[in-house]
């Protein structure tokens, strides 16, 4: 199975995409996860990412195909992956069916998370991310039960710099320039399920469950095809 989940920042794709890849068994592949860390470790790809991400716009497309190809053929991407953040551009998506293709394999559906700009930008001005493990929080509506420290593994949460309202315009902007065409390529391609994400983390699952379901068959609460 290979999923694409589609969306503005802040649509709820990372929560409900890692918990779709744990349930599921598949690989969870989230270029912007890919890019923090490259920029924490300062490895060429993070300094050349760095400018980029710290104003919101985008990544060039070579250096993203290139990324996601490298992700590709490392081990554990067999039984499936869901893809989080990517494509964001024509090209990226186009790059994706060739890398794909040559791997003899292709999307099974494309979610679209559908959220208000109100909503996201809510979402984002209260996101908080863990330094060490990556899993993301909410102040209202998913604190951590550690306060100040990760669930799940005692990191530190912190607000992403590109969470900070100037620069969530911008992402919002670059996301309805470059990004919402996709909606178009995936539709022609009959991969396109739209998924109502503003509702609660809950209720958004259940319509992933079923939106998956109704894309590649299996039940509502997240068991695939036998
Ligand atoms: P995200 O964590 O998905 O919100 O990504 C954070 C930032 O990383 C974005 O605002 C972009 O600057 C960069 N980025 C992540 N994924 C991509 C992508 N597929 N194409 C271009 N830039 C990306």
């Amino acid at each position: 199975m290979r999923l694409v989940f589609l969306g503005p920042p802040g649509a709820g794709k990372g929560t409900q995409a890692t918990q779709q890849a744990e349930q599921r068994g598949l690989r969870y592949i989230a270029t912007g996860d890919e890019l923090r860390k490259a920029i924490a470790a300062e490895t060429p790809l993070g300094r050349e990412a760095k400018a980029y991400t710290t104003t919101g716009r985008l990544v060039p497309d070579d250096v993203i195909i290139a990324l996601v190809r490298e992700l590709l053929e490392q081990p554990g991407s067999g039984r499936g992956v869901v893809f989080d953040g990517f494509p964001r551009t024509i090209g990226q998506a186009e790059a994706l069916d060739r890398l794909l293709e040559e791997r003899g394999e292709a999307l099974s559906a494309v979610l679209y998370f559908d959220v208000s700009a109100e909503a996201v930008v809510q979402r984002l001005a209260g996101r908080r991310v863990c330094r060490q493990c990556g899993a993301t929080f909410h102040v209202d509506s998913l604190p951590s039960k550690r306060g100040p420290l990760c669930d799940r593994c005692g990191g530190e949460l912190y607000q992403r710099d590109d969470d900070r309202p100037d620069t969530i315009a911008n992402r919002l902007r670059v996301y309805n320039e470059q990004t919402a065409s996709l909606l178009d390529y995936y539709r022609a391609q009959g991969l396109l399920v739209r998924v109502a994400a503003e509702r609660t983390i809950d209720e958004v699952r259940a319509a992933v469950n079923a939106a998956i379901a109704s894309a590649v068959g299996g039940n509502a609460n997240g068991q695939g095809p036998a």
